[in-house]
């Protein structure tokens, strides 16, 4: 049956129904991929933003400002992802 949904201009849309609003996001302090629905957003006033898996990595990256390659936990994840040396 046709005009079922009908979207106005305008309307909003729900990216969460269409499953294209929250594509593959990556932590921004580890770089392990955060699975939709989960992990934390973060907005820096000068607008950055980061995603955290957890809130350590929050804590990590925003209160105690470590930088991830220093981090071994952190920086594992990122040697896996790149697969290959400098
Ligand atoms: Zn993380």
């Amino acid at each position: 049956m046709h005009g079922a949904s009908t979207t106005e201009s305008g309307a909003p849309l729900h990216p969460h129904e269409s499953g294209l609003g929250w594509e593959k996001m990556k932590c921004s302090f580890c770089g392990k991929e955060i699975k939709k629905g989960t992990g934390l957003m973060f907005v820096k006033k000068e607008g950055t933003t980061f995603n955290f898996c957890s809130g350590k990595c929050e804590k990590n990256l925003l209160k105690l400002k470590r930088n991830p390659r220093n981090t071994k936990w952190a920086s594992e994840y990122h040697k896996i992802k790149k697969g290959k040396k400098q």
